[in-house]
Parts: C-alpha cells; sequence; structure tokens
C-alpha cells in the first residue's frame, strides 16, 4: 500500500517517527528538523480524516523510565507544529485506553518506546560472554513480539515514516509490521522521499558518478568504501582517514589521527581503485595545526611529510583544486563526511570548497546526495543547503541503504 492511496478517513494509524530530537538543559529542543521532517506524513493523515497514534523512540534510556529523555517534555512542540492538541500516553504499553477513544483528526503521543527493552528487543544487564546470554536473547524476542503486537493493537494501519532507524530491525520500526497485512502499511512520505535519494544514486546512475568520503577514520566507512568502488567513476577520500593513506606508503604524518592497524586496509582500497579503473583522489597537501584548536598556529605542509608537532587538520589548497577538478562535471554526487575539523572555522575551508563544488555541479544537472550528521551541518554552515538536491535524514540508514543493504524498516513493509 502507498500513503497516497489509503484512505485515512474513519481509521486509527499508528505512525514511526523519528524525534529523537536534542534537547538542551531545560528540556528544550534545540533543532526541530526531525519534526518538521515527519509533518507531510502525519498532517496529511488528518486531513484525510484519521486519528493518529504518534510513537518514536529518544536517546539511549536502556529499557528504563527516564524522565530526561520523555517524549512528554515535546508534546507541545508537536502539536504547535500540528496545529491541533495532542494528548499524551504516559507509558507507551498501556495506551489501549486513549487509542480505543481516539476520534478522527485527534492525536495521542506515545512515551518514549526505549522505556521498554523489547523496542530494541536486546536483554538487559546480562553480559553477551554469559552462558545465559542466549537463553536471555530467545525470551528477549519472544517479548518483542508481544510489545509489538500490543502497539498494532492501537490501530487499523501502520506507517513507517522514520528512516533514521530503519536500519534497526526493532519492534516499532519493523516487528510490528508482521501485525498487519498489506493493504494496511505502509512507508511514510519521508521514507519514499529517502529511499528514492537513495535508488537515484544507487539505479539511475548518471555517469560520472562521483562519491566524497571524508571524517576521521577509515575504519568506521570502510564498507561503503569497498561497497563504492564497485559503483562509482572517481572517490574522493579526505579528512582524518588521508593520513592512513599516507602512513601506509610511509609518510611522514606528525601528530596526525591515524589508524595503525588500517595501513593494510588503506593500500587494499588503492590496489582494488585501481582494478576497478576508480580513479582515487587524496590529497598532496595540508593545512596543519600545531594544536587541535581553533586558534592554533598554522601551516600549509605536504600531507606525507608533516614535522612531529604538528597535525593535519584541513586540505591544503593545492589539494582543494584537485578536490574542485575532480567534483567539475560529476552527474551523480554523494558526499559524507567532512574534509577537515569543519567545526573550527580557521580548519573549514577543504569542507567548504568541496560544498561550493558539489553545488556548482548541482547547477549544471548533477544530483547530489549530502547525507550523514557532519556532512549536512557543513552545507548549513556553508549556505548551501539549498543549492544541494537532497540532504538525508538518515546517518547509518543511508549509508547501509547505500552499500545496498534492505533496510529492514523497508523490507517490514515491502516485504
Ligand atoms: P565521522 O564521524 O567519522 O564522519 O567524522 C567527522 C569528524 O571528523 C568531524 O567532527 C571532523 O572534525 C573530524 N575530522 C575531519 N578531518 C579531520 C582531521 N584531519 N583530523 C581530525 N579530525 C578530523
Amino acid at each position: 500500500m502507498t500513503i497516497n492511496d489509503y484512505k485515512f478517513a474513519g481509521k486509527k494509524a499508528i505512525v514511526r517517527v523519528d524525534f529523537n530530537v536534542p534537547l538542551n538543559e531545560n528540556g528544550e529542543i534545540t533543532d526541530d528538523t526531525r519534526i518538521r521532517g515527519a509533518l507531510p506524513t502525519l498532517k496529511h493523515i488528518l486531513a484525510d480524516g484519521g486519528a493518529l497514534i504518534i510513537m518514536s523512540h529518544m536517546g539511549k534510556p536502556k529499557g528504563k523510565v527516564n524522565e530526561k529523555l520523555s517524549l512528554g517534555q515535546i508534546k507541545d512542540a508537536v502539536a504547535a507544529a500540528l496545529g491541533v492538541p495532542v494528548a499524551f500516553a504516559p507509558d507507551c504499553a498501556k495506551a489501549q485506553e486513549a487509542a480505543a477513544n481516539l476520534k478522527a483528526g485527534e492525536v495521542l503521543l506515545l512515551e518514549n518506546l526505549r522505556f521498554y527493552a523489547e523496542e530494541e528487543g536486546k536483554p538487559v544487564g546480562i553480559d553477551k560472554e554469559d552462558p545465559a546470554y542466549e537463553e536471555a536473547k530467545k525470551e528477549m524476542k519472544g517479548k518483542q513480539k508481544e510489545f509489538a503486537k500490543t502497539l498494532a493493537g492501537y490501530a487499523d494501519c501502520y506507517v513507517m515514516d522514520a528512516f533514521g532507524t530503519a536500519h534497526r530491525k526493532h519492534a516499532s520500526t519493523a516487528v510490528i509490521a508482521d501485525y498487519f497485512d498489506a493493504d494496511n502499511k505502509m512507508l511514510g512520505f519521508l521514507m519514499e522521499k529517502e529511499v528514492q535519494a537513495v535508488d537515484n544514486v544507487l539505479s539511475n546512475i548518471k555517469r560520472p558518478f562521483v562519491a566524497i568520503m571524508g571524517g576521521s577514520k577509515v575504519s568506521s566507512k570502510i564498507g561503503i568504501i569497498e561497497n563504492l568502488l564497485g559503483k562509482v567513476d572517481k572517490l574522493i577520500l579526505c579528512g582524518g582517514m588521508t593520513y592512513t593513506f599516507k602512513k601506509a606508503h610511509g609518510g611522514e604524518i606528525g601528530d596526525s589521527i591515524v589508524e595503525m592497524d588500517k595501513l593494510d586496509v588503506a593500500l587494499g582500497v588503492e590496489e582494488q581503485a585501481k582494478k576497478n579503473g576508480v580513479e582515487l583522489v587524496i590529497g598532496v597537501d595540508s593545512v596543519c595545526g600545531d594544536k587541535f584548536s581553533n586558534d592554533a598556529n598554522q601551516k600549509i605542509c605536504p600531507s606525507d611529510a608533516i614535522e612531529a608537532g604538528w597535525e593535519g587538520m584541513d586540505a591544503g589548497p593545492e589539494t582543494r583544486k584537485l578536490f574542485v577538478e575532480a567534483i567539475k562535471g560529476a552527474k551523480t554526487i554523494l558526499w559524507n563526511g567532512p574534509a577537515g575539523v569543519f567545526e573550527f572555522d580557521n580548519f573549514c575551508d577543504g569542507s567548504r570548497a568541496i560544498g561550493e563544488a558539489v553545488a556548482e555541479a548541482t547547477k549544471e544537472g548533477a544530483f547530489s546526495l549530502i547525507g550523514g550528521g557532519d556532512s549536512v551541518a557543513c552545507v548549513n554552515k556553508f549556505g548551501l543547503a539549498d543549492q544541494v538536491s537532497y540532504i538525508s535524514t538518515g546517518g547509518g540508514a543511508l549509508l547501509e541503504a547505500i552499500e545496498g543493504k534492505v533496510l529492514p524498516g523497508v523490507a517490514a513493509i515491502k516485504g
């Protein structure tokens, strides 16, 4: 079923959203992007005459009630965003009555799903090495099904719209779908948009396809890097991982960030790129600092000749030219991870150069997909958000989808 085809009039819809919004110490929302992201789906259901049961997690309460992570804190913000009053169910597993009494146009927000360990379905308080762990896990999986069934019992249909958690097989993101037939479960608009954006990059590739992978470490991105080597024409590797590649060739990298146990991995990536005919673009010079701080003294060094006492913190001027050149003319672009310590204004020029080149290529007709918290923060910092094709709300989920993995949250709906 699709959300556009479903008739919500007179129906109760239980919708999994990602309202895991950042709060300050007073419990006030500091960034409401995720709430705004879910509005098209929520408003559509109300406008079509449905009643809404909204469910989400917030933070990592690990199966225990934690008032600091209560969704009650955001109830008023959700009501303001929707323009209708919102009732609150303080126990998400005991909301039968509140759900049963809901009328068309009314909204019920459930308390944080992760106050129940059943949501994630992992046993708590028992070590993985413990011989009893496997038994506890089996038992928890059974409880997870019961929990999902309880949630499903509140509504006539299920809408999955939490892309940020779609790579997790949790009670509310996947297991619950087993309790609805195919005609009564669907993806929400945000999920549809995200899935379509990934599809544009994976199955509708216009070439040249240029991927830019940055950030601090090779290790956290190696899965996606290896996968991209089978898909892209050019791969820019930047940020902190640069120095693992330089070190692997015996370069001097001073105090730059490095993963000494990943030197082989770096060489393997280079070899695979050569085999696949992928042009690998790695920086040649760096803006180095004499301490990890915005007001560090700076000098430009070749990225494989950095003296002790200095560390590479951003792409140097020659490197920026290489990156801009590599991005120019691209027709499909994926960007994940900054080219330097962009949080420091004095070390963000490399990331800015990439952002501007991506925006320029987009103007020339490229499809550009930006994902992962830090690259999205970069694009926002440089005021380029409206000059790229699509900004994903997913970090891990986006990378797993691009690796070609089927997300449990999508599989649960589409089979
Ligand atoms: P990740 O979480 O792996 O995507 O990495 C993002 C982080 O990498 C950002 O906070 C950047 O500040 C950091 N980063 C990028 N380049 C460097 C570098 N050369 N040295 C240290 N940290 C870096």
